[in-house]
């Protein structure tokens, strides 16, 4: 069974249809890109993937049930969902991914933070793993907060990766550094990635174009170029 399959999805806010028969599959271990102009319905799809509204009509199926018969807690223990610009909380480095595995060793820290490239925050003012990050991690810049984030994904390891506009939020010298790191902390696992261009998903194994809440065409970076 794949990971996720969202069949002939309907969803509506209100009156106004956001989502009009949506259908998509993420086979497990796989990287789903979500493209698509802004309004596109592309956040709607992260947020019933997490289970946090039902669909109007057909149905979400995620990580082997239908959304609408399981323990959402529990679910959501295996659901990583991360931001654009999401703040840095918990006082410390270590404090801040513990946040999600309060029993994680020094070494499990060090792991996941070299994963995302940010090893040299451990050096920085010789302050180790208890680096004050400040206010909402505020000695960090965005990008760092950024990979800090998918450090704690790392470290939570769930079974599903959503990321809102993961990389959108710096500029574009350090998009492409970015996305690097996001190419290592999705590879292998099953991911769907919420973007506005296409050029920061070309390595995705899919890219689902949604336009006005539908999907127009769904194909690797490759094959989606090709075509237009
Ligand atoms: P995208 O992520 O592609 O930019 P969204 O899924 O965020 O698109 O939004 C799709 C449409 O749904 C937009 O017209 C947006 O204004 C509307 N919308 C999104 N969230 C809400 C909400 N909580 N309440 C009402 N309308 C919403
Ligand atoms: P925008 O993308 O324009 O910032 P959204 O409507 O996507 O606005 O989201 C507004 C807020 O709702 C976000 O800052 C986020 O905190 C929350 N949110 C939206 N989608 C999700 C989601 N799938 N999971 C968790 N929170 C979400």
């Amino acid at each position: 069974e794949p990971a996720v399959v969202l069949e002939d999805v309907h969803f509506g806010y209100g009156d106004e249809p956001v989502l009009r028969g949506v259908s998509l599959t993420v086979p497990v271990g796989s990287r789903t890109a979500v493209v698509g102009p802004s309004g596109a319905g592309k956040s709607t799809v992260l947020a019933l993937l997490e289970g946090f509204m039902d669909p109007d009509a057909g149905v979400v199926r995620s990580l082997g049930h239908d959304l609408r018969d399981v323990d959402l807690d529990s679910y959501r223990r295996h659901v990583a969902y991360v931001e654009q610009g999401a703040p840095a909380l918990g006082g410390t480095l270590a404090g801040n991914l513990r946040l999600v595995r309060t029993d994680a060793t020094d070494e499990d820290l060090r792991r996941v933070l070299g994963a995302v490239g940010l090893d040299g925050l451990i050096a920085r003012q010789d302050a180790g793993l208890d680096l004050d990050l400040g206010d909402n991690g505020s000695v960090l810049s965005g990008g760092e907060r950024q990979r800090l984030a998918w450090a704690r994904v790392l470290l939570q390891d769930p079974q599903l990766l959503l990321f809102d506009e993961p990389t959108s939020s710096v500029d574009s010298a350090t998009e492409s550094l970015l996305g690097l790191a996001l190419d290592e902390v999705s590879r292998g696992r099953t991911t769907v990635i919420v973007a506005h261009r296409l050029s920061t998903v070309v390595t995705a194994d899919q890219i689902v174009v949604l336009e006005n809440g539908r999907v127009l065409d769904v194909g690797t970076h490759t094959e989606l170029v090709e075509r237009c």
